[in-house]
């Protein structure tokens, strides 16, 4: 079944003939200078992302490949304050994250970033609803504003008919939508995915990431996918690729 999503209400920057035009007036969302990040192990520091500079504007899709262990979950991790790097400057709407306390990192979290994972990661106790309902929790409100906001994103995600069914009575295909309503249920400004269509057959994945693309198009975030699918590219605006700890291969 085809998402019950909004009519795109947002120009997609690669659409215009002016190539760099949109993509120079929108404000910066993501800016990377330089981030650098190790990890010890037994044998020693072992380097995976050696000198990262990125730029995402406001409404841009990014898609972040690389092969696996190339340090694209520990760029989205560092990008959504799950991390933070040993080096270099990281600013995402407009907030210094390297600076950050845990505590801050969390509220950031909450506040402005929306993340979906491979396995949807959603709580198999709690129906559709209250899963996005949690993610809504810690920006307050009343209880049944959460309730409307969580029950519109499931709809708008063309879930309106499993609304209070659990994420085991759901396809995987469904259960991402629930992911996806659950993420940009707060109208994050940034929208990170982690190998979205990595645990999906192939004609679902299209439709993960034609959702994702409808989503962008009406909440205007923007969006970094890291994936190895190679549909993605006709679904965002860039591909960058990440290669010995830096970005390679940029598309513009
Ligand atoms: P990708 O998502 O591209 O597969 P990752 O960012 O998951 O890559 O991992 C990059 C490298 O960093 C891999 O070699 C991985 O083993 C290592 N790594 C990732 N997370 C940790 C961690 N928490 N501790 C130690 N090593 C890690
Ligand atoms: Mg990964």
């Amino acid at each position: 079944m085809e998402p019950d999503v909004a009519k795109p209400a947002i120009q997609r920057p690669c659409d215009s003939a002016a190539h760099e035009g949109p993509r120079a007036a929108a404000p910066a969302v993501i800016d990377l200078r330089g981030v650098a990040k190790h990890y010890d192990a037994a044998a020693g520091p072992v380097p995976v992302l050696a000198g990262v500079d990125l730029t995402i504007v406001q409404g841009e899709a990014v898609a972040l490949k690389g092969v696996s262990g190339s340090g694209k979950s520990t760029l989205l991790h560092i990008l959504g304050a799950i991390e933070r790097p040993d080096g270099g400057t990281v600013n995402v709407c407009g907030q210094d994250l390297v600076g950050l306390d845990a505590r801050a990192q969390t509220s950031f979290r909450a506040r402005q970033i929306g993340f979906v994972f491979q396995f949807f990661n959603l709580i198999p106790t709690l129906t559709a609803r209250e899963n996005v309902i949690a993610a809504l929790e810690p920006l307050g409100g009343t209880r049944s504003s959460r309730d409307e906001t969580a029950v519109c994103a499931l709809r708008s995600v063309g879930l309106g008919d499993h609304i209070d069914k659990y994420p085991a009575q759901l396809s995987g295909g469904e259960q991402q939508r629930v992911a996806i309503a659950r993420a940009v249920a707060k109208r994050p400004p940034v929208l990170l995915a982690d190998e979205p269509t990595g645990a999906l057959d192939e004609t679902t994945a299209r439709q993960v990431l034609a959702l994702l693309d409808a989503v962008r198009r009406e909440h205007g975030c923007a969006v970094v996918i890291a994936t190895h699918d190679p549909a993605v590219a006709a679904h965002v605006d860039r591909v960058v690729r990440l290669e010995r700890g830096r970005l390679v291969g940029e598309f513009p």
